[in-house]
């Protein structure tokens, strides 16, 4: 049996909650964040499961690069040439709040 998702950020990836996705691909998925704190605001997670920064290993070297190449182009075609803030919160004194490493996009502000 497949494992169960156990965090909100696996149930988009199955797409048992639904989500404005930005991108999708084989290593990564992007979507807008619910509460944006900036006019652009968008969650971008590797498909692995990864809990958080402090669990990333050197087999995981593709995924990380490969989610700062999708975060600069996301960052263009969503118009924030002029600059953003790519934000990673690790752990519970890090203020992670789900259990699933995501990179914060922000921008527009
Ligand atoms: P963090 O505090 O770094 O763990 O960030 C978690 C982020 O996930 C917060 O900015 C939340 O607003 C966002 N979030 C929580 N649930 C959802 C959801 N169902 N869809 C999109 N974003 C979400």
């Amino acid at each position: 049996m497949a494992m169960m998702a156990d965090n909100v950020f696996l149930k988009i990836l199955d797409r048992s909650i639904p989500a404005k996705v930005a991108h999708d691909d084989d290593l990564c998925l992007a979507f807008h964040d619910v509460r944006p704190q900036a006019p652009v605001h968008v969650l971008i997670i590797p498909k692995k499961v990864i809990r958080t920064h402090a669990d990333v290993t050197a087999a995981d070297r593709e995924v990380l690069g490969h989610i700062h190449l999708v975060a600069a182009k996301l960052a263009a075609d969503l118009g924030l040439a002029d600059g953003y803030r790519l934000v990673v919160n690790c752990g519970d004194r890090g203020g992670q709040t789900v259990p699933h490493l995501h990179f914060h996009l922000l921008g527009g502000r």
